[in-house]
Protein backbone atom coordinates (compact mmCIF):
# COMPACT_ATOMS: atom_id res chain seq x y z
CA UNK A 1 0.00 0.00 0.00
CA UNK A 2 1.43 3.50 -0.86
CA UNK A 3 1.91 5.25 2.32
CA UNK A 4 -0.83 8.37 2.72
CA UNK A 5 0.34 11.50 2.04
CA UNK A 6 0.68 14.84 4.19
CA UNK A 7 0.65 17.67 2.11
CA UNK A 8 1.96 21.23 3.22
CA UNK A 9 1.78 24.58 0.91
CA UNK A 10 3.14 28.09 1.57
CA UNK A 11 4.28 30.49 -0.81
CA UNK A 12 7.25 31.45 1.41
CA UNK A 13 10.21 28.41 0.42
CA UNK A 14 11.67 28.78 3.71
CA UNK A 15 9.21 28.36 5.36
CA UNK A 16 7.51 25.67 3.01
CA UNK A 17 10.85 23.87 3.57
CA UNK A 18 10.60 24.07 7.07
CA UNK A 19 7.61 22.53 7.64
CA UNK A 20 8.46 20.17 5.18
CA UNK A 21 11.84 18.96 6.94
CA UNK A 22 10.04 18.83 10.48
CA UNK A 23 6.80 16.51 9.02
CA UNK A 24 9.30 14.23 7.50
CA UNK A 25 10.97 13.90 10.37
CA UNK A 26 8.34 13.50 12.27
CA UNK A 27 5.93 11.01 9.58
CA UNK A 28 8.66 10.50 7.06
CA UNK A 29 8.40 6.37 7.68
CA UNK A 30 4.65 6.31 7.28
CA UNK A 31 3.74 8.89 5.26
CA UNK A 32 4.91 10.69 1.84
CA UNK A 33 5.30 14.16 2.79
CA UNK A 34 4.52 16.51 -0.20
CA UNK A 35 5.19 20.51 -0.54
CA UNK A 36 4.34 23.38 -2.89
CA UNK A 37 4.51 27.10 -3.27
CA UNK A 38 1.25 28.10 -4.54
CA UNK A 39 -2.46 27.08 -4.29
CA UNK A 40 -2.89 26.20 -8.02
CA UNK A 41 0.69 24.00 -7.86
CA UNK A 42 -0.70 22.13 -4.64
CA UNK A 43 -4.02 21.32 -6.83
CA UNK A 44 -1.85 20.07 -9.18
CA UNK A 45 0.19 17.41 -7.30
CA UNK A 46 -3.40 16.80 -5.28
CA UNK A 47 -4.89 15.84 -9.12
CA UNK A 48 -1.80 13.85 -9.53
CA UNK A 49 -2.35 11.81 -6.44
CA UNK A 50 -6.26 11.21 -6.53
CA UNK A 51 -5.32 9.80 -10.17
CA UNK A 52 -2.75 7.18 -8.40
CA UNK A 53 -5.20 6.27 -6.75
CA UNK A 54 -3.01 7.43 -3.33
CA UNK A 55 -4.73 8.69 -0.36
CA UNK A 56 -4.25 11.96 1.03
CA UNK A 57 -4.42 12.13 5.11
CA UNK A 58 -3.58 16.12 6.06
CA UNK A 59 -3.62 18.93 4.21
CA UNK A 60 -1.90 22.29 6.12
CA UNK A 61 -2.06 25.07 3.92
CA UNK A 62 -0.93 28.86 4.17
CA UNK A 63 -3.56 31.46 4.05
CA UNK A 64 -1.72 34.43 2.96
CA UNK A 65 -0.72 33.15 -0.19
CA UNK A 66 -0.75 35.73 -3.57
CA UNK A 67 -2.30 33.76 -6.28
CA UNK A 68 -4.97 31.39 -4.04
CA UNK A 69 -5.53 31.79 -0.63
CA UNK A 70 -5.58 28.87 1.72
CA UNK A 71 -9.06 28.95 2.60
CA UNK A 72 -9.48 29.09 -1.61
CA UNK A 73 -7.39 26.30 -1.94
CA UNK A 74 -8.51 24.18 0.52
CA UNK A 75 -12.54 24.77 -0.70
CA UNK A 76 -10.88 23.11 -3.88
CA UNK A 77 -8.88 20.54 -2.60
CA UNK A 78 -11.99 19.37 -0.35
CA UNK A 79 -13.55 18.33 -3.53
CA UNK A 80 -10.55 15.97 -4.38
CA UNK A 81 -10.26 14.64 -0.86
CA UNK A 82 -12.76 15.14 1.31
CA UNK A 83 -11.76 13.41 4.05
CA UNK A 84 -8.65 14.64 4.36
CA UNK A 85 -8.21 16.75 7.55
CA UNK A 86 -7.55 20.54 6.68
CA UNK A 87 -5.32 22.68 8.68
CA UNK A 88 -4.85 26.92 8.43
CA UNK A 89 -1.48 28.13 8.57
CA UNK A 90 -2.33 31.82 9.90
CA UNK A 91 -0.11 34.80 10.70
CA UNK A 92 -1.31 36.08 14.59
CA UNK A 93 -3.05 38.43 12.95
CA UNK A 94 -5.02 36.03 10.94
CA UNK A 95 -6.93 34.30 13.20
CA UNK A 96 -10.50 36.09 12.86
CA UNK A 97 -10.40 35.13 9.00
CA UNK A 98 -9.08 31.88 10.38
CA UNK A 99 -12.19 31.32 12.36
CA UNK A 100 -14.43 32.64 9.75
CA UNK A 101 -13.25 30.09 7.60
CA UNK A 102 -13.92 27.36 9.28
CA UNK A 103 -17.33 27.83 8.40
CA UNK A 104 -16.46 28.09 4.87
CA UNK A 105 -14.17 24.88 4.48
CA UNK A 106 -15.09 23.00 7.83
CA UNK A 107 -11.59 23.56 9.19
CA UNK A 108 -10.40 21.16 11.56
CA UNK A 109 -7.59 23.28 13.40
CA UNK A 110 -5.48 26.94 12.96
CA UNK A 111 -1.72 26.89 13.41
CA UNK A 112 -0.38 30.00 14.44
CA UNK A 113 3.29 30.79 12.76
CA UNK A 114 5.86 30.19 14.30
CA UNK A 115 5.03 26.90 15.75
CA UNK A 116 8.59 25.78 17.39
CA UNK A 117 8.67 23.76 18.87
CA UNK A 118 7.19 21.44 16.89
CA UNK A 119 7.34 18.79 19.40
CA UNK A 120 4.94 20.97 21.59
CA UNK A 121 2.66 23.17 19.15
CA UNK A 122 2.62 20.99 15.81
CA UNK A 123 3.23 17.19 16.21
CA UNK A 124 0.85 16.89 18.95
CA UNK A 125 -2.08 18.38 16.35
CA UNK A 126 -1.10 16.22 13.20
CA UNK A 127 -1.03 13.33 15.62
CA UNK A 128 -4.62 13.64 16.43
CA UNK A 129 -5.72 14.48 12.62
CA UNK A 130 -4.21 11.21 11.94
CA UNK A 131 -5.63 9.78 14.20
CA UNK A 132 -9.08 10.94 13.47
CA UNK A 133 -8.37 10.60 9.41
CA UNK A 134 -7.38 6.85 10.51
CA UNK A 135 -10.68 6.41 12.18
CA UNK A 136 -12.95 8.20 9.68
CA UNK A 137 -11.05 5.66 6.70
CA UNK A 138 -10.37 2.28 7.81
CA UNK A 139 -13.95 1.74 9.72
CA UNK A 140 -14.09 -2.11 9.27
CA UNK A 141 -17.07 -2.07 6.75
CA UNK A 142 -17.33 -3.71 3.48
CA UNK A 143 -19.23 -1.90 0.98
CA UNK A 144 -22.62 -2.16 0.32
CA UNK A 145 -24.48 -1.50 -3.23
CA UNK A 146 -28.20 -0.20 -2.85
CA UNK A 147 -30.03 -0.75 -5.60
CA UNK A 148 -33.42 1.73 -6.15
CA UNK A 149 -35.46 4.57 -7.49
CA UNK A 150 -33.83 7.98 -7.02
CA UNK A 151 -36.95 9.12 -4.68
CA UNK A 152 -38.17 6.28 -3.09
CA UNK A 153 -38.19 7.02 0.50
CA UNK A 154 -37.14 3.48 1.33
CA UNK A 155 -33.79 4.00 -0.53
CA UNK A 156 -33.29 7.14 1.49
CA UNK A 157 -33.35 5.47 4.41
CA UNK A 158 -31.21 2.96 3.87
CA UNK A 159 -28.27 5.56 2.50
CA UNK A 160 -29.76 7.58 5.40
CA UNK A 161 -28.54 4.45 7.78
CA UNK A 162 -25.39 3.85 5.82
CA UNK A 163 -24.22 7.30 5.35
CA UNK A 164 -24.99 7.91 9.74
CA UNK A 165 -22.95 4.74 10.70
CA UNK A 166 -19.98 5.50 8.30
CA UNK A 167 -20.82 2.17 5.93
CA UNK A 168 -18.79 2.60 2.83
CA UNK A 169 -21.64 1.92 0.25
CA UNK A 170 -22.65 3.28 -3.46
CA UNK A 171 -26.17 3.89 -4.76
CA UNK A 172 -27.29 3.32 -8.27
CA UNK A 173 -30.61 4.37 -9.36
CA UNK A 174 -32.65 0.87 -11.22
CA UNK A 175 -33.43 3.36 -13.90
CA UNK A 176 -29.91 3.63 -15.07
CA UNK A 177 -27.62 1.62 -17.07
CA UNK A 178 -25.06 0.41 -13.53
CA UNK A 179 -28.15 -0.33 -11.39
CA UNK A 180 -30.23 -2.11 -14.01
CA UNK A 181 -26.60 -4.32 -14.81
CA UNK A 182 -26.01 -5.07 -11.10
CA UNK A 183 -30.19 -6.54 -10.49
CA UNK A 184 -30.15 -8.38 -13.53
CA UNK A 185 -26.52 -9.72 -12.25
CA UNK A 186 -27.93 -10.07 -8.57
CA UNK A 187 -31.14 -12.15 -10.50
CA UNK A 188 -33.55 -9.47 -8.57
CA UNK A 189 -37.20 -8.40 -10.01
CA UNK A 190 -36.28 -4.56 -10.94
CA UNK A 191 -40.44 -3.84 -9.68
CA UNK A 192 -39.09 -4.84 -5.97
CA UNK A 193 -36.54 -2.22 -4.43
CA UNK A 194 -34.69 -1.72 -3.21
CA UNK A 195 -32.02 -4.16 -3.10
CA UNK A 196 -28.98 -4.47 -0.96
CA UNK A 197 -25.84 -6.06 -2.62
CA UNK A 198 -23.20 -7.02 0.41
CA UNK A 199 -19.48 -7.36 -1.08
CA UNK A 200 -19.99 -11.20 -0.01
CA UNK A 201 -22.75 -10.98 -3.07
CA UNK A 202 -25.56 -11.57 -0.56
CA UNK A 203 -28.69 -10.08 -2.51
CA UNK A 204 -30.93 -8.53 0.24
CA UNK A 205 -34.15 -7.67 -0.95
CA UNK A 206 -36.21 -4.69 0.57
CA UNK A 207 -34.52 -5.39 3.52
CA UNK A 208 -34.82 -4.25 7.37
CA UNK A 209 -32.43 -1.90 8.95
CA UNK A 210 -30.93 -4.68 11.14
CA UNK A 211 -30.25 -6.90 7.79
CA UNK A 212 -28.50 -4.27 6.10
CA UNK A 213 -26.25 -3.56 9.36
CA UNK A 214 -25.52 -7.00 9.70
CA UNK A 215 -24.72 -7.24 6.35
CA UNK A 216 -22.27 -4.54 6.53
CA UNK A 217 -20.60 -5.91 9.38
CA UNK A 218 -22.02 -3.96 12.31
CA UNK A 219 -23.61 -5.83 15.42
CA UNK A 220 -26.60 -6.22 15.96
CA UNK A 221 -27.21 -9.10 18.88
CA UNK A 222 -25.49 -9.00 21.96
CA UNK A 223 -22.80 -11.52 22.92
CA UNK A 224 -24.00 -12.10 26.53
CA UNK A 225 -27.01 -12.78 28.34
CA UNK A 226 -26.68 -10.93 31.30
CA UNK A 227 -24.75 -7.62 32.06
CA UNK A 228 -24.05 -5.16 34.51
CA UNK A 229 -25.24 -2.21 32.39
CA UNK A 230 -27.42 -1.44 29.16
CA UNK A 231 -27.61 2.02 27.95
CA UNK A 232 -30.10 2.73 25.99
CA UNK A 233 -29.45 5.06 22.98
CA UNK A 234 -26.95 5.69 21.48
CA UNK A 235 -26.44 9.78 21.13
CA UNK A 236 -23.35 12.42 23.46
CA UNK A 237 -25.70 10.64 26.31
CA UNK A 238 -25.40 7.15 25.37
CA UNK A 239 -21.98 7.66 24.47
CA UNK A 240 -20.98 9.36 27.89
CA UNK A 241 -22.38 6.31 29.78
CA UNK A 242 -20.98 4.02 27.66
CA UNK A 243 -17.46 5.34 27.83
CA UNK A 244 -17.05 6.09 31.79
CA UNK A 245 -19.08 2.21 32.00
CA UNK A 246 -16.35 0.54 30.06
CA UNK A 247 -13.46 2.35 31.53
CA UNK A 248 -14.44 1.79 34.84
CA UNK A 249 -15.45 -2.09 34.10
CA UNK A 250 -18.95 -2.69 33.92
CA UNK A 251 -19.58 -5.17 31.53
CA UNK A 252 -21.82 -2.39 29.20
CA UNK A 253 -23.84 -3.04 26.02
CA UNK A 254 -25.14 -0.20 24.18
CA UNK A 255 -28.20 -0.42 22.23
CA UNK A 256 -29.30 2.10 19.46
CA UNK A 257 -32.05 1.87 16.93
CA UNK A 258 -30.52 3.60 14.36
CA UNK A 259 -26.74 5.16 14.33
CA UNK A 260 -24.56 6.30 17.23
CA UNK A 261 -24.33 9.92 17.46
CA UNK A 262 -28.22 10.74 18.11
CA UNK A 263 -28.75 14.40 17.11
CA UNK A 264 -25.49 15.39 17.50
CA UNK A 265 -24.43 12.88 14.69
CA UNK A 266 -26.42 15.37 12.19
CA UNK A 267 -25.13 18.62 13.39
CA UNK A 268 -22.48 20.27 11.19
CA UNK A 269 -20.58 21.70 13.35
CA UNK A 270 -20.95 22.00 17.09
CA UNK A 271 -19.36 25.13 18.04
CA UNK A 272 -19.52 24.95 22.09
CA UNK A 273 -18.71 21.64 22.92
CA UNK A 274 -15.47 22.40 25.95
CA UNK A 275 -12.15 21.88 24.20
CA UNK A 276 -12.91 22.63 20.21
CA UNK A 277 -12.37 26.10 20.09
CA UNK A 278 -12.60 25.75 16.09
CA UNK A 279 -15.54 23.39 16.36
CA UNK A 280 -16.15 19.87 15.64
CA UNK A 281 -18.39 18.17 13.74
CA UNK A 282 -20.90 15.90 15.31
CA UNK A 283 -20.23 13.19 13.10
CA UNK A 284 -16.57 13.42 14.15
CA UNK A 285 -17.14 13.84 17.78
CA UNK A 286 -19.57 11.18 18.50
CA UNK A 287 -17.45 8.55 16.12
CA UNK A 288 -14.64 9.33 18.45
CA UNK A 289 -16.31 8.63 21.15
CA UNK A 290 -18.28 5.41 19.69
CA UNK A 291 -14.52 3.80 19.12
CA UNK A 292 -13.28 5.45 22.79
CA UNK A 293 -16.14 3.36 24.27
CA UNK A 294 -15.63 0.09 22.37
CA UNK A 295 -11.93 0.56 23.20
CA UNK A 296 -12.86 0.33 27.10
CA UNK A 297 -14.97 -2.71 26.07
CA UNK A 298 -18.27 -1.50 25.61
CA UNK A 299 -20.50 -3.77 22.97
CA UNK A 300 -22.12 -1.51 20.82
CA UNK A 301 -25.40 -2.95 18.95
CA UNK A 302 -26.85 -0.83 16.05
CA UNK A 303 -30.39 -0.87 14.61
CA UNK A 304 -32.02 -2.34 17.34
CA UNK A 305 -34.82 -0.66 19.28
CA UNK A 306 -35.43 -1.10 22.63
CA UNK A 307 -39.67 -1.21 23.16
CA UNK A 308 -40.06 -2.62 27.13
CA UNK A 309 -38.38 -2.12 30.37
CA UNK A 310 -39.42 -4.65 33.13
CA UNK A 311 -37.73 -4.61 36.15
CA UNK A 312 -37.44 -8.17 37.90
CA UNK A 313 -36.49 -8.75 41.04
CA UNK A 314 -33.16 -6.82 41.54
CA UNK A 315 -32.75 -7.80 37.06
CA UNK A 316 -33.87 -5.07 34.90
CA UNK A 317 -34.70 -6.96 31.01
CA UNK A 318 -34.83 -4.48 28.18
CA UNK A 319 -37.04 -6.52 25.22
CA UNK A 320 -36.78 -5.37 21.56
CA UNK A 321 -39.50 -5.72 18.79
CA UNK A 322 -38.31 -9.53 17.81
CA UNK A 323 -39.08 -10.55 21.53
CA UNK A 324 -35.24 -10.92 22.28
CA UNK A 325 -34.21 -9.60 25.59
CA UNK A 326 -30.81 -8.64 27.58
CA UNK A 327 -30.82 -8.82 31.32
CA UNK A 328 -28.31 -6.22 33.57
CA UNK A 329 -28.18 -5.02 36.83
CA UNK A 330 -28.65 -1.38 36.25
CA UNK A 331 -30.20 0.75 33.20
CA UNK A 332 -29.75 4.31 31.91
CA UNK A 333 -32.02 5.84 29.63
CA UNK A 334 -30.64 7.92 26.92
CA UNK A 335 -33.22 8.20 24.34
CA UNK A 336 -33.18 11.87 23.71
CA UNK A 337 -35.71 13.49 21.79
CA UNK A 338 -37.39 13.28 18.24
CA UNK A 339 -38.12 15.49 15.16
CA UNK A 340 -41.82 16.83 15.52
CA UNK A 341 -43.02 16.44 12.34
CA UNK A 342 -44.90 19.66 10.36
CA UNK A 343 -48.69 19.39 10.06
CA UNK A 344 -50.05 19.65 6.48
CA UNK A 345 -51.82 18.65 3.62
CA UNK A 346 -49.63 17.08 1.14
CA UNK A 347 -46.60 16.74 3.37
CA UNK A 348 -46.44 13.30 4.52
CA UNK A 349 -46.52 11.71 1.26
CA UNK A 350 -43.48 13.37 0.59
CA UNK A 351 -41.39 12.14 3.47
CA UNK A 352 -38.14 10.84 2.25
CA UNK A 353 -38.94 12.22 -1.61
CA UNK A 354 -37.65 16.07 -1.40
CA UNK A 355 -39.39 16.45 2.42
CA UNK A 356 -36.60 15.79 4.88
CA UNK A 357 -36.52 15.66 8.87
CA UNK A 358 -33.32 16.92 10.46
CA UNK A 359 -30.25 17.65 8.17
CA UNK A 360 -30.01 14.71 6.09
CA UNK A 361 -26.71 14.85 5.20
CA UNK A 362 -26.65 12.39 2.28
CA UNK A 363 -28.98 14.97 0.39
CA UNK A 364 -26.59 17.99 0.67
CA UNK A 365 -24.78 17.22 -2.53
CA UNK A 366 -28.09 16.59 -4.50
CA UNK A 367 -29.17 19.83 -3.64
CA UNK A 368 -26.43 21.46 -6.04
CA UNK A 369 -27.36 24.69 -7.77
CA UNK A 370 -31.38 24.07 -6.66
CA UNK A 371 -33.45 26.15 -4.30
CA UNK A 372 -33.38 24.32 -0.68
CA UNK A 373 -36.06 25.32 1.59
CA UNK A 374 -35.24 25.30 5.51
CA UNK A 375 -38.19 25.46 7.78
CA UNK A 376 -37.02 26.61 11.48
CA UNK A 377 -35.33 29.09 13.90
CA UNK A 378 -33.16 27.43 15.98
CA UNK A 379 -29.69 27.02 15.74
CA UNK A 380 -30.62 23.56 13.98
CA UNK A 381 -32.03 25.08 11.04
CA UNK A 382 -29.53 27.65 11.43
CA UNK A 383 -26.81 25.14 11.38
CA UNK A 384 -28.14 22.98 7.83
CA UNK A 385 -28.74 26.65 6.23
CA UNK A 386 -25.35 27.58 6.28
CA UNK A 387 -24.16 23.62 5.74
CA UNK A 388 -26.94 23.56 2.33
CA UNK A 389 -25.60 27.17 1.45
CA UNK A 390 -21.90 26.00 0.27
CA UNK A 391 -24.20 23.22 -2.38
CA UNK A 392 -27.54 25.25 -3.15
CA UNK A 393 -28.04 27.67 -5.49
CA UNK A 394 -30.33 29.34 -3.16
CA UNK A 395 -31.30 28.11 1.09
CA UNK A 396 -34.86 30.05 1.77
CA UNK A 397 -34.96 29.88 5.37
CA UNK A 398 -39.05 29.78 6.62
CA UNK A 399 -39.25 31.70 10.41
CA UNK A 400 -42.55 31.65 12.08
CA UNK A 401 -41.66 34.54 14.17
CA UNK A 402 -40.77 38.10 13.75
CA UNK A 403 -37.34 37.17 13.66
CA UNK A 404 -34.84 35.10 14.30
CA UNK A 405 -33.32 37.07 17.63
CA UNK A 406 -35.02 34.79 20.34
CA UNK A 407 -34.56 31.42 18.82
CA UNK A 408 -30.92 31.27 17.76
CA UNK A 409 -27.26 32.22 18.73
CA UNK A 410 -26.16 35.32 18.04
CA UNK A 411 -23.02 34.01 16.57
CA UNK A 412 -25.35 31.79 13.76
CA UNK A 413 -27.30 34.81 12.85
CA UNK A 414 -24.14 36.86 11.78
CA UNK A 415 -23.55 34.09 9.69
CA UNK A 416 -26.45 33.88 8.20
CA UNK A 417 -26.78 37.06 7.41
CA UNK A 418 -23.04 37.14 5.51
CA UNK A 419 -24.00 34.69 3.72
CA UNK A 420 -25.29 36.00 -0.28
CA UNK A 421 -27.00 32.34 -0.79
CA UNK A 422 -28.94 32.08 2.36
CA UNK A 423 -32.89 34.36 1.99
CA UNK A 424 -34.34 34.94 5.59
CA UNK A 425 -38.66 34.89 5.00
CA UNK A 426 -39.87 35.28 8.51
CA UNK A 427 -43.13 35.69 9.56
CA UNK A 428 -44.05 32.74 6.80
CA UNK A 429 -45.40 28.60 7.66
CA UNK A 430 -45.72 26.44 4.56
CA UNK A 431 -49.63 25.37 4.23
CA UNK A 432 -49.67 22.47 1.58
CA UNK A 433 -47.17 20.74 -0.42
CA UNK A 434 -47.84 19.02 -3.76
CA UNK A 435 -45.87 16.97 -6.04
CA UNK A 436 -46.00 13.19 -7.65
CA UNK A 437 -43.48 10.88 -6.97
CA UNK A 438 -41.50 13.70 -4.86
CA UNK A 439 -42.27 17.08 -3.83
CA UNK A 440 -42.73 19.60 -6.53
CA UNK A 441 -44.84 22.86 -5.16
CA UNK A 442 -44.83 24.08 -1.62
CA UNK A 443 -47.78 26.94 -0.65
CA UNK A 444 -46.22 29.54 1.64
CA UNK A 445 -48.35 31.76 3.72
CA UNK A 446 -47.74 35.11 5.42
CA UNK A 447 -48.82 34.84 9.18
CA UNK A 448 -49.28 38.65 9.05
CA UNK A 449 -51.38 39.02 5.90
CA UNK A 450 -52.40 35.22 5.51
CA UNK A 451 -51.78 35.58 1.50
CA UNK A 452 -50.38 32.75 -0.09
CA UNK A 453 -47.98 31.62 -2.39
CA UNK A 454 -46.93 28.96 -4.15
CA UNK A 455 -43.47 27.72 -5.27
CA UNK A 456 -41.68 25.54 -7.04
CA UNK A 457 -39.49 23.76 -4.57
CA UNK A 458 -37.77 20.32 -4.54
CA UNK A 459 -36.18 20.18 -1.33
CA UNK A 460 -37.61 20.90 2.43
CA UNK A 461 -35.72 20.28 5.44
CA UNK A 462 -37.43 20.60 8.46
CA UNK A 463 -36.38 21.45 11.96
CA UNK A 464 -39.36 22.13 14.10
CA UNK A 465 -38.33 21.08 17.51
CA UNK A 466 -38.12 18.03 19.08
CA UNK A 467 -40.41 15.61 21.43
CA UNK A 468 -39.36 12.40 23.80
CA UNK A 469 -40.51 9.10 22.28
CA UNK A 470 -40.83 7.12 25.53
CA UNK A 471 -44.52 5.66 25.30
CA UNK A 472 -42.77 2.26 25.58
CA UNK A 473 -42.27 3.60 29.28
CA UNK A 474 -45.52 3.87 29.73
CA UNK A 475 -46.38 2.56 33.65
CA UNK A 476 -43.38 1.46 34.20
CA UNK A 477 -40.99 4.70 34.88
CA UNK A 478 -42.64 8.14 35.80
CA UNK A 479 -42.57 10.84 33.06
CA UNK A 480 -44.05 14.37 32.38
CA UNK A 481 -47.17 14.91 30.69
CA UNK A 482 -45.09 15.84 27.28
CA UNK A 483 -43.23 12.41 28.27
CA UNK A 484 -39.98 13.29 29.65
CA UNK A 485 -38.57 11.15 32.04
CA UNK A 486 -38.55 12.22 36.20
CA UNK A 487 -35.48 11.86 37.90
CA UNK A 488 -34.34 12.38 41.57
CA UNK A 489 -35.41 15.35 43.12
CA UNK A 490 -38.36 15.81 40.08
CA UNK A 491 -40.07 12.78 41.26
CA UNK A 492 -43.37 12.67 42.63
CA UNK A 493 -43.57 12.57 46.19
CA UNK A 494 -45.38 10.43 48.39
CA UNK A 495 -47.45 12.13 51.32
CA UNK A 496 -44.64 11.76 53.72
CA UNK A 497 -42.27 13.45 51.15
CA UNK A 498 -40.77 10.49 50.64
CA UNK A 499 -40.30 9.11 46.62
CA UNK A 500 -42.10 7.83 44.98
CA UNK A 501 -45.00 5.45 44.83
CA UNK A 502 -43.70 1.79 45.10
CA UNK A 503 -40.44 3.19 46.20
CA UNK A 504 -38.60 0.01 48.26
CA UNK A 505 -35.00 1.12 48.61
CA UNK A 506 -34.42 2.77 52.36
CA UNK A 507 -33.36 5.58 50.56
CA UNK A 508 -34.18 8.86 48.31
CA UNK A 509 -33.63 8.22 44.50
CA UNK A 510 -30.42 9.44 43.06
CA UNK A 511 -29.87 12.57 41.26
CA UNK A 512 -30.72 10.58 37.75
CA UNK A 513 -32.47 8.04 39.34
CA UNK A 514 -35.82 7.58 37.60
CA UNK A 515 -39.09 5.99 39.47
CA UNK A 516 -36.98 2.67 38.99
CA UNK A 517 -34.45 1.82 41.44
CA UNK A 518 -31.38 0.87 39.13
CA UNK A 519 -32.63 3.01 36.03
CA UNK A 520 -31.25 6.16 35.18
CA UNK A 521 -31.97 8.55 32.63
CA UNK A 522 -29.90 11.17 30.81
CA UNK A 523 -29.54 13.93 28.52
CA UNK A 524 -32.37 15.07 26.41
CA UNK A 525 -35.44 12.47 27.69
CA UNK A 526 -34.70 13.79 31.28
CA UNK A 527 -37.67 15.91 32.18
CA UNK A 528 -35.69 20.15 32.66
CA UNK A 529 -32.61 18.63 30.95
CA UNK A 530 -30.07 21.16 29.31
CA UNK A 531 -30.28 20.01 25.99
CA UNK A 532 -26.96 20.44 25.08
CA UNK A 533 -24.01 18.11 24.30
CA UNK A 534 -21.93 18.62 27.05
CA UNK A 535 -24.69 18.28 29.43
CA UNK A 536 -25.44 15.19 27.85
CA UNK A 537 -22.07 13.89 27.87
CA UNK A 538 -21.94 14.50 31.42
CA UNK A 539 -25.08 13.22 33.36
CA UNK A 540 -23.93 10.39 31.07
CA UNK A 541 -20.73 10.16 33.40
CA UNK A 542 -21.96 10.79 36.93
CA UNK A 543 -24.86 8.64 36.00
CA UNK A 544 -22.32 5.79 35.84
CA UNK A 545 -20.90 6.63 39.51
CA UNK A 546 -24.44 6.52 40.63
CA UNK A 547 -24.57 2.91 38.67
CA UNK A 548 -21.83 2.00 41.01
CA UNK A 549 -23.70 3.44 43.85
CA UNK A 550 -26.95 1.15 43.50
CA UNK A 551 -24.69 -2.05 42.64
CA UNK A 552 -23.37 -1.65 46.17
CA UNK A 553 -26.05 -1.24 47.93
CA UNK A 554 -28.87 -3.05 46.32
C1 LIG B 1 -28.87 19.80 14.05
C2 LIG B 1 -28.56 19.93 15.53
C3 LIG B 1 -27.52 20.74 15.93
C4 LIG B 1 -27.19 20.85 17.29
N1 LIG B 1 -26.14 21.63 17.65
C5 LIG B 1 -25.76 21.69 18.94
C6 LIG B 1 -24.64 22.46 19.32
O1 LIG B 1 -23.99 23.11 18.49
N2 LIG B 1 -24.27 22.44 20.64
C7 LIG B 1 -24.96 21.74 21.58
O2 LIG B 1 -24.54 21.74 22.74
N3 LIG B 1 -26.05 21.02 21.25
C8 LIG B 1 -26.48 20.98 19.96
N4 LIG B 1 -27.58 20.26 19.62
C9 LIG B 1 -28.32 19.54 20.68
C10 LIG B 1 -27.62 18.22 21.02
O3 LIG B 1 -27.32 17.52 19.83
C11 LIG B 1 -28.50 17.38 21.94
O4 LIG B 1 -28.74 18.09 23.12
C12 LIG B 1 -27.80 16.05 22.27
O5 LIG B 1 -27.57 15.29 21.09
C13 LIG B 1 -28.64 15.23 23.24
O6 LIG B 1 -27.99 14.00 23.42
P1 LIG B 1 -28.79 12.71 23.91
O7 LIG B 1 -27.79 11.61 23.92
O8 LIG B 1 -29.52 13.01 25.16
O9 LIG B 1 -29.91 12.42 22.81
P2 LIG B 1 -29.85 12.20 21.25
O10 LIG B 1 -28.70 12.88 20.64
O11 LIG B 1 -31.22 12.55 20.78
O12 LIG B 1 -29.63 10.63 21.07
C14 LIG B 1 -30.62 9.70 21.44
C15 LIG B 1 -30.36 8.39 20.71
O13 LIG B 1 -31.21 7.39 21.24
C16 LIG B 1 -31.67 6.55 20.18
N5 LIG B 1 -32.93 5.94 20.61
C17 LIG B 1 -34.11 6.57 20.85
N6 LIG B 1 -35.03 5.68 21.28
C18 LIG B 1 -34.41 4.45 21.32
C19 LIG B 1 -34.84 3.14 21.69
N7 LIG B 1 -36.08 2.92 22.13
N8 LIG B 1 -33.95 2.12 21.57
C20 LIG B 1 -32.68 2.35 21.14
N9 LIG B 1 -32.22 3.59 20.80
C21 LIG B 1 -33.07 4.62 20.89
C22 LIG B 1 -31.85 7.52 19.01
O14 LIG B 1 -31.82 6.85 17.77
C23 LIG B 1 -30.67 8.46 19.22
O15 LIG B 1 -29.54 8.03 18.49
C24 LIG B 1 -27.95 20.14 18.27
C25 LIG B 1 -29.02 19.34 17.86
C26 LIG B 1 -29.34 19.23 16.51
C27 LIG B 1 -30.49 18.36 16.08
Amino acid sequence: MPRPVILTVDDDPAVSRAVARDLRREYGEHHRIVRAESGPTALEALREIALRGEQVAVILADQRMPRMTGVEFLEQAMDLFPRARRVLLTAYADTDAAITAINVVDLDHYLLKPWDPPEEKLYPVVDSLLAAWRESSDRPSATIRIVGNRWSARSYELRDLAARNQLSYDFFRADEPDGARLLEAAGADPDVLPVVIAEDGRTLVQPTDAQVAEAAGLATTASEDVYDLVVVGGGPAGLGASVYGGSEGLRTVLVESRATGGQAGTSSRIENYLGFPNGVSGDQLTTRARLQAEKFGTEVLTTRTVTALEPKGRARVVRFDDGSEITAHAVVLATGVSYRMLECPGLDDHTGQGVFYGAAATEAASCAAQDVYVVGGANSAGQAAMNFSRHAARVIMLVRGPSLTASMSHYLIEQIEANPRIEVRTCTEVCGADGTDHLEKLTLRDRNTGAEETVEASWLFVFIGAAPRTDWLDGVVARDGRGFVLTGPDLPRDENGRAPAGWEPDRDPFHLETSVPGVFAVGDVRADSVKRVASAVGEGAMAVSLVHRWLENR
